[in-house]
């Protein structure tokens, strides 16, 4: 005998985005908490892209412009993240050296390239998997939460303590770009709905005749 597979969404069924209770569609409201029900995240994806496509936008600033200018007897130096990272690994911080790059450059991108994936395929232009798909936008998740900024500012933290009192560091233009970017690609992971990708999978094997 043969089980169909359904969704709370075919049955009509919503799951409350504030405290999780499922409840008919139909009711509007969450009978519980009073928040607003809806099947998907509302324009979810229309969302995502905005966000990822301003996060793109402002990751050249944050990584073109000075991030942090140093006034000191005699010098006068303004480094970029990636300038940064270079002086860092030639003083001999090998481990800030990497830390800085990773958090700061590695992580965002491969977070923007994770949510374009994602997007695309919601949009049925890739192939991939589903459950593989949801274990990305699960990790994308995870380490969205980990901030970035924290990570800098304790770079530049340790940056302070080396340099002592005879020096002054301010935080360059790139900063604000940095921390747009940080904000921008923490929305756009929260406005994509995963259940979106299934939707998408269910849809496909449903036009070509098998289960999905
Ligand atoms: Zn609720």
């Amino acid at each position: 005998m043969e089980v169909e597979i359904r969704s709370a969404a075919d049955e009509g069924l919503a799951s409350c985005h504030m405290c999780g209770k499922v409840s008919p569609v139909v009711e509007e409201h969450c009978p519980r908490c009073h928040s607003r029900l809806h099947l998907r995240k509302p324009h979810s994806l229309e969302r995502t892209w905005c966000y990822l496509i301003a996060a793109i936008a402002f990751y050249f600033p944050a990584n073109l412009l000075p991030i942090m200018n140093v006034v000191g007897l005699g010098t006068n130096s303004s480094d970029t993240i990636l300038s940064g990272v270079i002086n860092f690994w030639k003083k001999g911080d090998m481990l800030v050296a990497v830390i800085i790059f990773s958090a700061s450059i590695m992580i965002p991108i491969l977070k923007m390239i994770a949510l374009v994936w994602l997007c695309l395929a919601a949009h049925g232009f890739t192939s991939a998997e589903p459950k593989h798909l949801a274990r990305l936008y699960h990790i994308t998740e995870l380490v969205g939460r980990w901030s970035m900024v924290d990570v800098f500012v304790v770079a530049v933290l340790v940056c302070l303590v080396q340099l002592g009192v005879i020096s002054t560091v301010t935080p360059g233009p790139a900063i604000l770009s940095f921390a747009a970017v940080v904000v921008l690609t923490m929305f756009a992971a929260m406005s994509f709905d995963p259940r979106l990708l299934w939707d998408r999978h269910v849809k496909e094997a449903t036009e070509a005749g098998v289960k999905p």
